[in-house]
């Protein structure tokens, strides 16, 4: 192949090198061609975190307006392309629509200054439900030629294909599969983190202080952990979320997880890992068959611990052993239990109650299975106050009785395009945060927001500070 590929991290924070960026360098040197990493995600927070620019600079993307210093931005984007040629390709990974802003600004300052072919993917290039034709944002870019080629969906096998073709395409490049994507077995050398030492944590974030093993080491940082996937997309149709429009529901044999495990653990010798789905959400029989699998492969290799979220479902659909054998193989939860009145739950299409969500943390403490941080929601368009008002009864429950909980995250609910949501407030997409209907007002969200963190918060069980989270939540 003539020319030489670079595979840029753009920015999306925190201060970590995607594992997505790992699995496509994989696909490059598996094809055994030329492909390099440049961090720009790193050198952004490098250079900016803890001045006066970081919170523009954090904003980018997700509040447009910010103002950030562009020029100075420019002049380090530049450095970090110096070796980029215009006969070179560069790969840009889009992880989300709010990473177009930087998509954007970094493809014109490529063109502009190098002249190179650019080609993108990932989730970002395009909103949840577009397909091909919907495209809009793509469309945009390629009309203005700020990029050669867009790959959308299954880049595992698209992008081999321009690899071995010689980068030979244009435009769109759309492939839509059942097929779960053949990605992950990186070898030794990629697993290992390249910033390790290097790397800028917002020590304002990430509560270090809650006195528990799970936020202590290496354990602390296990989003860092290889990720390996076992299920993609979502089975469930729960109104406020994205991933079943996003993603096909698709299951990976679970052989081929214990394997990648396996790989991991022989050839790099990690014991803590990360599963990369959205959530484990569907068949419990494959859940059970990946828990048996994990059991036998530690009692032959030693413990291995791992993380994921996980979906709650009726009582009367989980078992003992599924609890037992959670705790045996050294599975650590982080639930999306999402809300604590029924009402809710159930204008949300959840199939489980506050008496399921009970049994699940009952059963965590029973069998010892350390909530490593769960998901809660407030703000939901039905939630009245005193549908707020019942959070007191998980307070109580968790004030009162043995819990295994280590930490929990208080989400405001946003409102997805397309989502069934959309009849029941008024939504101005420039300021899609600011939506408003009967029962709640951005006011009214954030509010509900900082009663609950204050109560996690006083039980020692928040995971992130204040400050930071506010700031998101404002988005
Ligand atoms: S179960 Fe979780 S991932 Fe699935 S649709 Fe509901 S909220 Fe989304």
């Amino acid at each position: 192949m003539s020319g030489k590929n670079w595979l840029l991290h753009t920015p999306r924070f925190p201060d970590n090198l995607s594992w997505s960026i790992l699995e496509l360098k994989n696909l490059f040197d598996k094809q055994g061609e030329h492909c390099e990493i440049i961090d720009i995600n790193h050198k952004i927070y490098k250079k900016f975190f803890n001045t006066q620019h970081w919170e523009n600079i954090d904003n980018f993307g997700v509040m447009i307006r910010s103002p950030i210093p562009v020029f100075k931005i420019i002049r380090l984007i530049l450095r970090e392309l110096r070796c980029v040629k215009n006969n070179h390709r560069v790969l840009i990974n889009v992880f989300s629509t709010e990473s177009r802003s930087w998509c954007e600004l970094i493809c014109s300052i490529i063109k502009m200054h190098i002249g190179c072919k650019i080609y993108i993917g990932g989730n970002g290039v395009y909103s949840p439900g577009e397909g091909e034709y919907e495209s809009e944002w793509a469309n945009y870019l390629l009309n203005l030629k700020l990029v050669d080629a867009v790959f959308l969906n299954q880049a595992d096998v698209t992008l081999k294909q321009a690899i071995q073709n010689d980068f030979n395409v244009s435009g769109k490049i759309y492939r839509h599969s059942a097929e779960f994507p053949s990605l992950g077995f990186l070898p030794k050398h990629l697993v290992e983190d390249p910033i390790k030492d290097q790397r800028v944590y917002d020590s304002t974030y990430i509560r270090e202080d809650i006195d528990h093993p799970a936020m202590q080491g290496e354990l602390l940082d296990i989003e860092w952990a290889p990720k390996i996937h076992f299920s993609l997309g979502c089975v469930k149709q729960c109104t406020f979320c994205d991933i079943p429009i996003l993603q096909n529901w698709i299951t990976r044999p679970v052989d081929d997880v214990i394997n990648e495990f396996r790989h991991y653990v022989t050839t790099t010798g990690r014991r803590y890992y990360f599963l990369g789905d959205s959530t484990i959400n569907g068949s419990t029989s494959a859940w059970m068959r990946l828990l048996q699998g994990m059991y036998k492969l530690q009692q032959e290799l030693g413990p291995i611990y791992w993380n994921s979220q996980i979906a709650v479902k009726p009582a009367n659909r989980t078992s003992e052993e599924e609890f037992e054998l959670m705790n045996k193989t050294n599975f650590h939860a982080s639930p999306g239990m999402d809300h604590v009145s029924d009402k809710v739950l159930h204008h949300m299409r959840k199939k489980y109650t506050w008496e399921d969500v009970l049994y699940y943390i009952d059963m965590y403490a029973k069998h010892n299975v350390w909530i490593r941080d769960c998901l809660w929601l407030v703000g939901y368009p039905t939630e009245t106050e005193d549908d707020f008002a019942e959070y007191t009864k998980l307070i109580d429950r968790l004030d009162n009785k043995k819990h295994t909980f280590v930490s929990n995250i208080v989400n405001v609910t946003y409102i997805n395009r397309n989502s069934p949501l959309l009849e029941l407030v008024d939504i101005d997409w420039n300021d899609p945060n600011r939506w408003t209907c009967d029962n709640s007002t951005p006011e009214v969200r954030l509010q509900r927001k900082r009663i609950l963190d204050d109560e996690f918060a006083r039980i020692g069980k928040l995971k992130y500070k204040h400050k930071d989270t506010y700031k998101r939540a404002l988005r």
